[in-house]
């Protein structure tokens, strides 16, 4: 599912935030990135995501190598296939929780009408089935990151990229949207999520540690699937 060989990524100013790194993600698998602030987890997650570029190495992601895509090829290879969910959550304010999940798939083609259907699948799915109408600030962190998941998903992305999902939610709400990574999992998606928490990336079948821009140790080969 993810190819990363050999990549690194320099920013201006000359910092090194990913210095050769090599990394494979089998399709269904659930992979915990860990390591200390700094060390270079989100730049990685971007490059998955094709939301950078990296100044060396290749990263492929589902089959297609990014370095050969143009932007709007990556757009619509972001759209349909890979799926983010943000520390911050990122809902349009004021905005009704069915159209923020809805509009998860403003770019992928499907109409109107049919966007709400599947919105209201995915609020249901992730335990919002009664909440359709409420706006962001209405509801719990842990309810507003449901919501973030369920439009991440709504598209039925090939993988599903994690920011650390639970770093703004008190322990109980972190595990129910933890719990939902793995129902996800189990769906047969393919889930990476970044987390600072010790618990949860030891709770996951797989994690990789980050240091210095480099990957520093990596669980044995998970195979993915139904567990
Ligand atoms: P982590 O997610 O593990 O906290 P990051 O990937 O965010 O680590 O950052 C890795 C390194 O790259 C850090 O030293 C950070 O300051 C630097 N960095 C991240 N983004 C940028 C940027 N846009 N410009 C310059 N340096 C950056």
């Amino acid at each position: 599912m993810i190819v990363l060989d050999r990549v690194s990524k320099r920013y201006a100013g000359g910092v090194v935030a990913l210095d050769d790194v090599s990394l494979r993600v089998g399709y269904g698998e659930l992979v915990a990135i860990v390591g200390p602030s700094g060390s270079g987890k989100s730049t990685m997650l971007h490059l998955i995501g094709t939301l950078d570029r990296p100044s060396s190495g290749t990263v492929h992601v589902d089959g297609y190598d990014a370095a050969k895509l143009s932007d709007r090829e990556l757009s619509a290879l972001r759209a349909t296939r890979i799926g983010f969910v943000f520390q911050q959550f990122h809902l349009a304010p004021g905005v009704p929780v069915l159209d923020n999940v809805a509009d998860g798939l403003l770019y992928s083609g499907v109409p109107r009408r049919r966007r709400r259907e599947r919105a209201e699948a995915a609020l249901t799915r992730v335990g919002l089935g009664h909440r359709m109408g409420h706006r962001p600030h209405e509801l719990s962190g842990g309810e507003r990151q449901r919501v973030a998941v369920a439009r991440a998903v709504v598209g039925e992305p090939a993988v599903l990229l994690a920011d650390e999902p639970t770093g703004n939610l008190d322990s109980s709400s972190g595990a129910g949207v933890l719990e939902l990574l793995h129902d996800l999992h189990r769906a047969g998606t393919t889930v990476v999520v970044i987390t600072h928490d010790r618990e949860i990336a030891e709770s996951l079948p797989r994690q990789v540690r980050m240091r210095d821009g480099a990957v520093r140790h990596d669980s044995p080969f998970a195979p993915g699937g139904v567990g």
